[in-house]
This record gives structure tokens, sequence and C-alpha cells, in this order.
């Protein structure tokens, strides 16, 4: 996780470099189901308990619903009982790119896809869970795909 403020602007990567799947926002709204689009394009959140792959537990891997790039794996999947996929670390270190995120009066973390800029959910620390990270990536079941081996 980095400690960088980003600009919220979401056309470039918070480094300033541009993403690798770059389609303008009528593109994403005919290509995403609205409330694919809501979740992945306007950082909307799934209810919790309804997604898909909150109780997800057979081995596959999890990428992208916007672009199809690969996010993550079952490997790193654990049951967090919050009610959304919780993950404790991305397949790549370069996978994700994160957002400082102050909306809803606090200040969280926010986890975008690093190919499209595509909203993932958010990432939170030191909750105590027994990883090897001890970070639980909240994820949205809309805004992945999940495929098995
Ligand atoms: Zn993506």
């Amino acid at each position: 996780m980095s400690g960088s403020t980003p600009a919220r602007d979401g056309s470039k990567r918070p480094d300033g470099s541009d993403y690798t799947t770059v389609l303008s926002e009528d593109q994403w709204q005919e290509k995403l189901t609205p409330d694919e689009y809501h979740v992945l394009r306007q950082a909307g959140t799934e209810p919790a308990f309804q997604g898909e792959f909150t109780d997800e537990k057979r081995s596959g891997s999890y990428s992208c619903r916007a672009c199809s790039a690969e996010l993550f794996t079952s490997d790193t999947k654990f049951d967090s009982r919050c009610g959304w996929p919780s993950f404790y670390e991305p397949l790549a270190k370069d996978s994700v790119v994160y957002l400082e995120d102050t909306s809803m009066g606090r200040t969280r973390t926010e986890v975008r896809c690093a190919a499209c800029g595509g909203h993932l959910g958010h990432v939170f620390e030191g909750e105590g869970f027994e990883t090897p990270t001890d970070l639980r990536y909240c994820i949205n079941s809309i805004s992945v795909n999940f495929d098995t081996p």
C-alpha cells in the first residue's frame, strides 16, 4: 500500500501513467451492465452478502470484469464474514492501484484494477485476521469474473 494521495481523476493511474485499457464512459456503458458500470466506473458498492463470489471456495482465478486482467487467486481468498469476497493480497503487486478515498466521512484505501482503472473495492489493514499480510482486500463480486482451472 502506498501512502500517497493521488488525484481522483480516473483517467490515469495514481502515478500519472496511462491505463492499458482506456475506453470512453460511453464505451464502458455499452460494455458493462448498469450494475457493473455503477460499481466499476462509479465506485459503487454492491450490497453485502449478495455478491455471487462471497462464499466461493473453489480453486480458480479472479479477473477484472471490465478488462479481463487477472487480479486475485483463490489461494489468497479467506472467509472474513464481512459480506464481500476477501483476499489478503492481489495476484501481483502491480495488479492493482490504490487511491485514497475520503467519501463517507472517513479515509479508506480504494483498490482499482491497474489495467483499466475499474473500481474493485477497498483494502483494510490491521484487523487481526490470521492471514500472512493482515490485509483484507474487500472486493465487489460484480467487479470480477471467476474462472476455475
Ligand atoms: Zn480492469
